[in-house]
């Protein structure tokens, strides 16, 4: 309903230091949720166990405290709720809208090898076969069974309306073999379980709001609103590297720049209010909208954010 409380969240995967990226993503959620009078919430996504460190666990609060940008509750760590997302599978499993793929990863190499060479997206066999008794003690992953012939359209509030055919998408791995959840599943459900009404994130996910769309229809769910703001690049418009400057958040610290600085200037990146480039966090906040969110990739500028941090 229209009276319901806005809640957005960043979720980062805590595989190295805050990039300006990220925090420009948490920053334009925190915004989004101040001028709304909701709340901003922070999502650690360590389920990759294999790249989550806890060194980067804390590199990322400290950038975040460095910026201010505190959460309103808790953070929500997702690998402690792998027993909540497996749940879920268990449910669309029961429901039909997932099955249990018994091929082994060298089976489903070979079947998408020759899917591929004749031209056809790869299904497993598993999506309309029944497992035998000797089937049933092999190891399994779970796949969401997406629907067929249709399509999936998601507005977003950034790219507007874009839609996609549901049978290219493939059918999603959503717990592995050994029993873990894959990205998907747990955005979905820890987006669902937190109240997220809002996902503010990198334009790198649009082809996951369609998967993830999928997810909360088959739930029964309501899907969120998303909102995918493009990358940040360069000063020469090529995609952020090293050789541009700094990229992580304690690097611009180390430099002596304000965390007020940091704050107006990268609400500017990708975001327009008129002319204006100095403004508080007061007035961000009430000026903040979701369409003030640029399609076309913003640029670091490096002068500007000078010109920025003197003024504070
Ligand atoms: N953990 C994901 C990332 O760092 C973000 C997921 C999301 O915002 O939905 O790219």
């Amino acid at each position: 309903s229209s009276s319901s409380t806005v809640v957005t969240r960043f979720a980062p995967s805590p595989t190295g230091y805050l990039h300006i990226g990220g925090a420009r993503t948490a920053l334009f959620n925190w915004l989004y949720a101040k001028s709304r009078g909701g709340k901003f919430l922070i999502r650690v996504e360590d389920t990759d166990r294999e790249r989550s460190t806890d060194d980067a666990v804390k590199a990322i609060f400290d950038g975040l405290s460095w910026l201010e940008l505190f959460g309103d509750e808790d953070p929500v760590f997702q690998f402690a709720r792998a027993d909540r997302h497996r749940e879920v599978a268990e449910q669309l499993l029961a429901s039909g809208h997932a099955y249990r793929d018994y091929l082994s990863a060298e089976e489903t190499g070979a079947l998408r090898d020759a899917a591929k060479a004749e031209g056809r997206d790869f299904v497993s066999p598993w999506r309309d076969r029944e497992p035998s008794v000797d089937d049933l003690v092999k190891p399994f992953t779970v796949r969401f069974r997406r629907p067929l012939d249709t399509s999936v359209l998601v507005e977003d509030a950034v790219q507007g309306a874009v839609r996609w055919d549901s049978g290219s998408l493939d059918d999603l791995v959503i717990l592995r073999s050994d029993g873990a959840p894959t990205y998907n599943l747990a955005v979905v459900v820890d987006d669902h379980d937190m109240g997220v009404t809002h996902v503010i994130r990198g334009d790198d996910h649009l082809n996951n709001a369609a998967r993830q769309s999928l997810i909360y229809d088959a739930l029964g769910w309501t899907r969120p609103t998303f909102a995918h703001i493009p990358l940040i690049h360069g000063p020469d418009g090529a995609k952020l590297s090293k050789r541009h400057g700094a990229q992580a958040v304690h690097e611009y610290a180390e430099m002596g720049y304000l965390p007020e600085a940091m704050r107006n200037y990268l609400a500017r990146l990708g975001w327009a209010h008129g002319d204006d480039e100095l403004f508080s966090d007061e007035q961000a906040i009430e000026w903040f909208d979701l369409p003030g969110i640029g399609k076309a990739p913003a640029r670091l500028d490096f002068d500007k954010l000078a010109h920025v941090n003197a003024h504070w």
